[in-house]
Formats: structure tokens, sequence, C-alpha cells
């Protein structure tokens, strides 16, 4: 049984924490573990704000009309945002869109240039909040999280 099922995984950065439910770490562990690892994966993070802190309940995870390909994963299939309305609603709009995920195929991950641009584009577009970007490699998982135009590493777990 891997650490990640155990353990709720927590990144720690200038005094803010984002947090993964251990459901969440366990789906992304999921998708970067064979078979699902021949080609990468990713959705989109669901979850709260606490102060500065974001705690991730909840994760989407790769859909019909989403492009997987051994370097490359584009969410493009309308369910995930579909699930994030569902989500607001149900929940009294405290369940929020937070962030994406995607894997890469490699052990220790590192946000490609391609990455950086999509997650600048995403700050653009979404002002009010901060966002959490993660990538899960074979053996680490690699977050960073965006607020007013700013992204900032929050480290590697694993
Ligand atoms: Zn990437």
């Amino acid at each position: 049984m891997s650490r990640l099922r155990r353990k709720r995984m927590i990144f720690l950065a200038k005094g803010r924490l984002v947090t993964l439910a251990d459901a969440v770490a366990q789906e992304l562990a999921r998708f970067a573990a064979p078979p699902e690892s021949d080609r990468e994966a990713g959705g989109i993070l669901l979850g709260r704000y606490r102060g500065p802190h974001v705690e991730v309940l909840k994760c989407t995870t790769p859909m019909p009309e989403d492009r997987r390909t051994r370097f490359g994963f584009v969410r493009q299939d309308k369910g995930h945002q579909e699930i994030a309305s569902r989500e607001w609603f149900e929940s009294g709009g405290a369940v929020n869109f937070v962030g994406e995920w995607h894997t890469h195929p490699e052990r220790h991950p590192t946000p490609s240039w391609v990455d950086r641009r999509s997650w600048r584009k995403q700050l653009r577009r979404h002002k009010s909040d901060p966002l959490v970007f993660i990538i899960v490699g074979t053996a680490a998982t690699y977050c960073e999280i965006g607020s007013d135009g700013h992204l900032v590493a929050m480290g590697k777990i694993g």
C-alpha cells in the first residue's frame, strides 16, 4: 500500500497551505501508475478556500472528449465544468473550482513552459481567488499556487 493512501497530502509555502483530501491523493496516484500512466491524465480540482489556504476536496478525472497522449493532456470535455457547477450548487456555493491537475511520465515532475503559459492564462481569467496547479509524477507530486498573477512553487511531495 502506498504512502499516498495513508496520509493527507499537505503542501506549505510562505505561510500558505494546500491540502489534498485522501480520496483526491488516491485518485491522482492511480493515474500516475500503470496502466493509466501510459498516457497523461488530468482534471480539475474542487474545494474550499480558508483564508489564504486551499482545501482540495474532490477532483475530476479524464473524460471521453479529453485528449490523452504519451506527453500531453488536453482537457476539452464539458463534463469537468458540469461537475464543478453541480458541486458548487449542491454545496450552497462552498465548493468551488480551485485549480487543475495533470500527470507527467517522469518521476519528479517539473512544469513545462506550456504548463506555465496555460497556468498564467488561467490566472488572468480567474482573478478573484488563488488557483492550485498540480503535476503528478510517478514518484512525486508537484504543486504551485497562483494568485494576483503570480505563481509560487509549493514544492514536491513523494
Ligand atoms: Zn505538464
